[in-house]
């Protein structure tokens, strides 16, 4: 299988300090920030309250600049904005559904181009987003598996999602008033572009600043990591998180599974539910969810349910199932609603909680990785159209 091999750190992650200037404060762990402030000349006994300041102004009041942040004398901001940034990703792009669905294009250092979906939901407000500009697992239903891996994303860049959707939802306190009520942002699901499992270290960064109660604040059972089955890195999710867990799972046989989630050829079923049967933190209260797309005449029969039901016997679990969205030159479609309704009630039957996702922001791509191969493709036409224009 192609590109099948753990990642190598040196080669897909960029430095903290960017080749370009100033180290960015965002993105930093609590120590990793008193560390560069004792570095830039913060004395060590000053540092630990420094660092509790900057922070608060960050992920709590969503500073983007060092002259906001009033508590601190001038010439120490000053000092701060010599040697720092407070740098998110760029929104390129932001489409809005009719549904609500709010899907963005954002710019990250390299020039690299990411996407982050949030979706409203009555009484709470997801964002999924992404841990790998590109993937290299090449699962034959996502958009994004058509994307060749370019890095991964910094813990920075990361957590930056987060705060650029809070900006954009309005959702930073108002001075002065302690709350801001509805939480529109209230969950996190790290189901965007790439597999967060291979971009261990930075995504645990980001989701721990993300949890911090000083600042984003986000309960750990309100993020949800999805791995494609990366078995060696899965109990981590809970010893060194401590988030929710869930699996593209997808098939119920290895001949399927080995097509549509080619990492299964590593790690068959067998071994990865039997990662899952020990998976530390399993309990009824913290089910793990199998994700399961509906695709039709593949992996949507009465058998599979059945199939299904009973590979997972004994373990905690809720089964997600997701209509196929399907994109441009998509191998696969979308299974009847009788079927997925029929497929549904045979798990439910089985004691499983079984929703069938509503599909959202269709009509703005909302396939994983549609809308970053969009831009691409625009990207591509202009510099073709440029470089045919005569030379006035
Ligand atoms: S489903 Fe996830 S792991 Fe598979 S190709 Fe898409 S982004 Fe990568």
């Amino acid at each position: 299988m192609q590109n099948m091999a753990p990642l190598s750190q040196d080669v897909l992650t960029i430095p903290r300090k960017s080749l370009n200037g100033p180290t960015n404060l965002i993105g930093l762990t609590r120590t990793g920030l008193r560390k560069v402030l004792i570095e830039a000349g913060t004395p060590e006994k000053q540092s630990r309250m420094r660092a509790n300041q900057i922070w608060q102004w960050i992920y709590a009041k969503g500073a983007r600049n060092f002259d906001v942040m009033t508590n601190l004398a001038k010439p120490y901001r000053a000092n701060l904005k010599n040697n720092f940034v407070l740098d998110v990703p760029h929104v390129v792009t932001k489409q809005v559904s009719e549904d609500g669905t709010r899907k963005y294009l954002v710019r990250i250092e390299g020039g690299h181009e990411v996407e982050v979906v949030y979706i409203p939901e009555e009484d709470r407000g997801t964002l999924c987003i992404s841990s790998q500009v590109g993937c290299t697992l090449t699962c034959s239903f996502c958009h994004t598996g058509t994307q060749r891996l370019v890095r991964n994303l910094t813990s920075a860049e990361i957590v930056g999602q987060i705060l650029l959707a809070r900006d954009d939802l309005d959702q930073w306190p108002i001075p002065g008033i302690n709350t801001r009520e509805p939480r529109l942002l209230s969950n996190i699901v790290l189901m965007g572009m790439g597999e967060p499992l291979y971009n261990f270290d930075n995504v645990r960064d980001a989701m721990k600043i993300a949890m911090d109660p000083e600042g984003i604040c986000m309960s750990r059972r309100r993020i949800t990591l999805s791995t494609s089955g990366v078995v060696p890195e899965i109990a981590k999710t809970a010893e060194e998180i401590g988030c929710l867990l869930a699996v593209s799972f997808h098939a119920t046989t290895d001949e399927v599974r080995d097509k549509l989630v080619p990492i299964n050829k590593k790690w068959n079923i067998a071994t990865l539910i039997e990662t899952l049967r020990t998976y530390p933190k399993l309990s009824n209260s913290e089910r793990i969810t199998f994700e399961y797309v509906m695709l039709k005449d593949v992996n949507d029969s009465d058998a599979d349910a059945r199939r299904l039901i009973k590979l997972i016997q004994g373990i905690p679990a809720k089964i997600n199932l997701i209509p196929f969205n399907e994109w441009p030159g998509a191998p696969y479609q979308r299974s009847d609603w009788q079927r997925i309704r029929a497929f549904s009630d045979i798990v439910f039957a089985a004691g499983y909680a079984s929703p069938i996702r509503t599909p959202r922001g269709e009509d703005i791509m909302a396939a994983c990785g549609q809308l970053k191969s969009a831009s691409e493709k625009a990207k591509k036409n202009s510099i073709r159209a440029k470089s045919v224009t005569p030379a006035q």
